[in-house]
């Protein structure tokens, strides 16, 4: 007999986000089903945009893109391009001349963002949307969140993996563990199919391409094959190839770069994105910005352009031809041939578009299987991950057996990188390597550790360096320190150091290469709580006024028949009198922004309002 376990009364609800580069999505299992939470607006998914405006207001979401084209300068999109970068990568050059934005320099090598006169660290940036997707979240439960799961592109190396945990502390979530967004989409395809299965998840979303073989086993086992992807190759490419087309039209004819001037660069992105996304259902659509900018004689210009399907196809067949490629490679990389591959996930919004569809059926030889929503599934994969953490019943049984995506290594003399865990093992991982020192009384160490796939470790992301101290005094070669080098489940690294011969735990030191210290952490951690706390004051305050304010109109209408009802008598006279001091106090403190007392006259005015209804209902 079975002894029957019982589940919690009320098991801590996990949220799963996707946290993307365009948009963003929460979802969260409810009853054994995994289910998008909408925002206020009642979308799915939120832009992960966030602006700050001249009253120094924090905007994100919707009302973020809104405001886009009037303050171009200080709204961040694709902030998830920057996470866990330095800025002097190629990648952060490239997002200088396109974005306009300010990105500036930070105090570890990495890069910050300008918003009006405030410098934010692009983790604080994520975390403000983190943050909303868990106001969401809240508003729909009724429950305080703290826990998460957090997905990030397949491909993000530990520096982009730690920034994006660091998002989820500062804003005030526990991030229970990351998860790749193509592992995830085929968590939401697979979950309760008890199915067995090779599929091969294509996500191609607004900043990154990820794709992922994987094998679905009955019993609930998800095993990545492998893996590869490019995190600078999504949406914003093509919409830079419209961009470009329309720029270069509107230069031969009028001989003015478009791109000098900040407002009409981004009204020409808005402008792009939309044709790119029309021409997926239809096949020509017109561009037209009417007074994209004045001419050196002052005449208002307009750009006017018929965009065609076939032209758009021809300005990004490169694009698509490089997902292939790394589909190709992946394919190969899990010794499975085309034929192998039973089921074609297709993931992320630019999946939507005629051209990739094409590309990836005429590759894999079969037609993308229908049935997921590209927009929604990567959430609804981190929900179920999120809840098969918590809960261990039955129904939520599964194991999740992801791979690295880079390969792990240090720097030997010479400049070269040795591998230690390599590319496509099974994560959690991790491998010891025993090191020597090189000089006769050496006690200290100097170890790089480094993660990518060039030969050569300067071409590598340098993750961090360790300073192994207090070797013992010996001679060159006697000291024998064993370095272990693990993989978490959440793909982020981390090194320990050994004395072999005496068994004694080395003290490293990690030096942060582009990361954030602890006290920026704790420091923006209290902003995000301050302004949360600040957020559900104003919301509070905004609810209060508007409840009076919908009070006092009521009332107001309901006046002057209840002067003709009771006007007669000295009663009447008085509780007339009396209402109107009570709209009047109501006005006043509303303008003097006393809350407190406002959430008092409210109940006055609920008052006189029940009564002049009575009063006109009475005499009806
Ligand atoms: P994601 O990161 O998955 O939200 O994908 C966003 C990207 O998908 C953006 O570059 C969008 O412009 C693109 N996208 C959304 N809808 C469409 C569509 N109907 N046709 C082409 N691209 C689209």
């Amino acid at each position: 007999m079975q002894r029957h376990r019982e589940k919690p009364e009320r098991m801590e609800k996990v949220i799963g986000i996707d946290l993307g580069t365009f948009n963003s999505c929460v979802a969260v299992v409810e009853g054994g089903t995994p289910v998008v939470i909408p925002n206020r607006g009642g979308y799915k998914v939120t832009p992960s945009m966030v602006a700050v405006t001249e009253a120094g207001k924090r905007l994100v979401g919707h009302i973020a893109k809104r405001q886009a084209v009037t303050n171009a300068e200080n709204t961040v999109f694709a902030a998830k391009r920057l996470i866990g970068r330095k800025f002097n990568s190629p990648q952060v050059k490239n997002a200088l001349t396109t974005c306009p934005y300010h990105i500036v320099e930070g105090p570890h090598a990495d890069c910050r963002l300008q918003l009006r006169n405030k410098v934010y660290s692009v983790p604080e940036v994520s975390a403000m949307i983190l943050q909303e997707m868990k106001i969401i979240a809240e508003d729909y439960l009724g429950e305080e969140v703290r826990k998460a799961v957090v997905t990030v592109p397949a491909y993000f190396n530990d520096g982009q993996r730690q920034a994006t945990k660091d998002a989820g502390q500062i804003a005030g979530l526990d991030v229970i563990r990351i998860i790749n967004e193509p592992t995830a989409a085929a968590l939401a395809y697979g979950f309760g199919k008890n199915i067995d299965r090779t599929v091969a998840v294509y996500d191609l979303g607004g900043g990154t391409f990820d794709i992922s073989i994987l094998e679905i086993s009955s019993e609930g086992v998800f095993r990545v094959i492998s893996t590869a992807g490019d995190t600078f190759l999504g949406g914003e490419d093509f919409d830079q190839r419209v961009i470009n087309w329309l720029v270069e039209g509107f230069k031969q004819e009028h001989d003015i770069d478009l791109r000098q001037d900040r407002m009409a660069l981004q009204r020409l992105k808005d402008a792009a994105e939309k044709a790119k996304c029309e021409l997926s259902s239809v096949l020509e659509t017109e561009v037209n910005l009417p007074f994209i900018i004045s001419s050196a004689r002052n005449e208002a210009l307009h750009l006017v352009r018929v965009l065609t399907r076939a032209k758009l196809e021809e300005l990004i067949a490169d694009l698509v031809e490089r997902t292939i490629k790394i589909c190709l490679m992946t394919l190969e990389e899990a010794r499975l041939e085309k034929d192998e591959i039973e089921d074609v996930i297709l993931v992320g919004g630019m999946t939507r578009m005629p051209k990739v569809q094409k590309g990836v059926s005429e590759f894999f030889e079969r037609e993308p299987c229908k049935g997921v929503h590209p927009d929604e599934v990567v959430a609804l994969g981190a929900s179920i991950q999120g809840a098969a953490l918590v809960d261990d019943s039955e129904d939520m049984n599964m194991v999740l057996l992801d791979v690295t995506p880079h390969t792990l290594g240090i720097m030997v003399v010479g400049g070269y990188f040795e591998e230690i865990i390599g590319q496509n093992t099974t994560v959690p991982t991790s491998s010891n390597k025993p090191f020597t020192t090189v000089r006769d009384n050496q006690t200290a160490v100097k170890i790089l550790v480094l993660q990518g796939e060039s030969k050569r470790a300067e071409e590598n992301e340098l993750l961090g360096e360790f300073q192994l101290t207090g070797l013992r005094s010996a001679k060159a070669g006697e000291v024998t320190v064993e370095v272990a080098f693990e993989i978490n489940a959440d793909g982020i690294v981390s090194v320990h150091a050994k004395d072999v011969e005496t068994g004694k735990e080395q003290s490293i030191t990690v030096t942060s290469t582009s990361g954030l210290t602890h006290e920026e952490i704790d420091a923006m951690m209290r902003e995000a709580q301050d302004y949360s706390v600040q957020r559900r004051e104003d919301e509070e305050t905004e609810g209060a006024k508007q409840e009076a304010q919908t009070l006092i109109a009521e009332i107001e209408r309901l006046f002057p028949e209840v002067e003709a009802v009771v006007a007669g008598s000295d009663f009447g006279r008085d509780a007339i009198d009396k209402a109107r001091t009570v709209v009047d106090r109501a006005r006043d403190l509303m303008e003097r922004n006393d809350m407190s007392a406002l959430k008092e006259q409210i109940d006055a005015l609920s008052r006189t309002q029940r009564m002049f209804k009575g009063v006109v209902g009475k005499s009806t």
